[in-house]
C-alpha cells in the first residue's frame, strides 16, 4: 500500500463514521493544484544536475496552504500528496487558520556542497514563487530541510515579490524566524504523550519510552520526556541504536550525537540493532523518522502499550488494525506532530505584525493549544468509542467540511 493509500484508507474510516457523501469526499481528497517542476543547476565542477520538485496544494478552505518542504531521495508524487492531505487534517485538529500542502525535491542532500543546496533551493523558489507566498502556500521545513534553506526561500521569494518574511516559517531567529519554533515538533510530541500518560494515570517517572530517529523531532522529544522524568531506553537513528536498560542519559547522548553526528557507539548504553527499537521493551514508543516502519510484519511484536506518532504516516493501516485489536493506544500524526505547524503559525503571525514574542510566550501558547487538541481529541474517541486516530480525523474533517461547506462552490 502507497503512504496516499494509507491516507485515503483512514480518511474512509472516519468519512463512514460521518456518513459523508461520495461526492463531499471527492471534494475533500481531490487536490487543488499539484506542481512538478524541473530544477536545474549546475553543480561546483561545471555539470548540469536535474532534480524533480514537488509542490502538492491540497486544500484550502479553511486559510491558506501550510505545510513543509522535504529534500530526499526517496520523494515523489505519492509521498508528497499524502503528506499535504495529513497536513489539511493537521491544521484542522489544532484549529489554525490554515489549509494542507507539501513539498519536496527528489534529492541526497548529503551529496551536495552548502552552495549546491543554495542553487537547488534557490531554483526551486524560481519554479514554485508564483503559487506559494503568506495568503497562497506557506512552505516550512521538513526531513532534509532547515532553518538554513527556508532562509534562501525567503531571500529568493522576496526577489520577486518583495519583503515578505510572513512567506515561508521555520527561518532562522536572526531573520524573523520564532524563538521555540525549532524545538515546537518535539516539544509538543512531548506535551500530548505526557496528556495520555496522564489519562492513563500513569507518572511519568514509572513510565519506559523508545525513541525511533533522533533528528530535530527526536532530540526534542527526547529532551522534554526526560526532562519530565520518563525513562527512555533505546534511541535509534539511521547510523545505529543505543539501548539502556536503567534510562539512558539523554544530555550525555545529544552531546555525543552532536559531536559524532549520531548515537552509535555511545558508551552510556549496549548497541542495537536499528529496528529492534521499534519492539523493545517500553512502554511508549515513538517513531521520529520516515514513514511506513510500522507495518503487518513488525506490529505483533510492538511489545509498547502507547505509540506516539512523532513522523508523519509512520503506521501503515495493517499494524495499526493490529495496534487496535492488541489494546495499544496510538495518538496519531495530525495531532501528535502538530506542535511544529503551530508554532509556524505564531511565526506566521508575529512575521505580519512585526511585533515579537519571546520564547516563553510561544511556548506556553504552543502548550495550550496542545493540550486542548489532545483533550478534544480524547473527548470525541471516548464518546465515539473509536481508536484516538479516527476521532482526530472525525474532527479534522468535520472542520474542513463545514468550512468547505459554508463557504459554498
Ligand atoms: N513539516 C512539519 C509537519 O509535517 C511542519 C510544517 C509547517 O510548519 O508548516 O507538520
Amino acid at each position: 500500500m502507497t503512504a496516499y493509500a494509507a491516507t485515503v484508507r483512514y480518511f474512509n474510516e472516519a468519512a463512514d463514521l460521518m456518513g459523508l457523501s461520495q461526492n463531499m469526499r471527492t471534494l475533500l481528497l481531490t487536490p487543488q493544484r499539484e506542481v512538478k517542476c524541473q530544477i536545474a543547476v549546475q553543480k561546483d565542477d561545471g555539470q548540469i544536475a536535474t532534480y524533480i520538485g514537488y509542490r502538492m496544494q491540497h486544500d484550502s478552505a479553511r486559510g491558506p496552504m501550510k505545510g513543509g518542504l522535504r529534500f530526499d531521495p526517496a520523494v515523489d508524487a505519492d509521498e508528497v500528496l499524502a503528506l499535504a492531505t495529513l497536513m489539511t487534517w493537521k491544521t484542522a485538529v489544532v484549529n489554525i487558520p490554515y489549509g494542507g500542502a507539501k513539498g519536496g525535491i527528489a534529492v541526497d542532500v548529503k551529496s551536495l556542497s552548502q552552495a549546491e543546496l543554495e542553487r537547488v533551493t534557490r531554483g526551486f523558489v524560481d519554479a514554485i514563487h508564483d503559487v506559494i507566498g503568506p495568503d497562497k502556500d506557506i512552505p516550512a521545513p521538513d526531513m532534509g530541510t532547515n532553518a538554513q534553506v527556508m532562509a534562501w526561500i525567503m531571500s529568493q521569494y522576496q526577489k520577486y515579490h518583495g519583503f515578505n518574511p510572513a512567506c515561508v516559517t521555520g527561518k532562522p531567529v536572526e531573520l524573523h524566524g520564532a524563538d521555540g519554533r525549532e524545538e515546537a515538533t518535539g516539544r509538543g510530541v512531548a506535551t500530548v504523550s505526557l496528556a495520555l500518560l496522564k489519562k492513563e494515570r500513569r507518572p511519568p517517572e514509572q513510565t519506559t519510552a523508545a525513541i525511533q530517529g533522533f533528528g530535530n523531532v527526536g532530540t526534542y522529544t527526547a529532551e522534554f520526556l526526560h526532562e519530565a522524568g520518563v525513562k527512555i531506553r533505546g534511541v535509534s537513528d539511521a547510523y545505529g541504536a543505543v539501548w539502556n536498560e536503567e534510562g539512558l542519559d539523554i544530555p550525555a547522548l545529544l552531546a555525543h550525537s552532536r559531536e559524532t553526528g549520531g548515537v552509535k557507539d555511545f558508551n552510556g548504553g549496549d548497541s542495537l540493532e536499528g529496528g529492534a527499537v521499534l519492539t523493545s521493551d517500553v512502554d511508549l514508543l515513538i517513531p521520529a523518522a520516515i514513514g511506513g516502519v510500522l507495518t503487518a510484519e513488525n506490529a505483533g511484536d510492538v511489545r509498547a502499550r502507547y505509540i506516539v506518532e512523532a513522523a508523519n504516516n509512520p503506521t501503515r493501516p495493517e499494524a495499526d488494525e493490529i495496534f487496535h485489536r492488541n489494546g495499544v493506544q496510538v495518538v496519531p500524526d495530525i495531532l501528535a506532530n502538530a506542535g511544529g505547524v503551530t508554532v509556524s503559525y505564531f511565526e506566521w503571525v508575529q512575521n505580519r505584525q512585526h511585533f515579537k514574542w519571546d520564547k516563553s510566550r510561544v511556548r506556553s501558547e504552543l502548550d495550550k493549544i496542545m493540550n486542548a487538541s489532545f483533550e478534544a481529541v480524547w473527548e470525541r474517541a471516548t464518546a465515539k468509542k473509536v481508536p484516538l486516530r479516527t476521532a482526530a480525523y472525525l474532527v479534522g474533517i468535520g472542520r474542513v467540511g463545514r468550512a468547505t461547506v459554508l463557504a459554498g462552490i
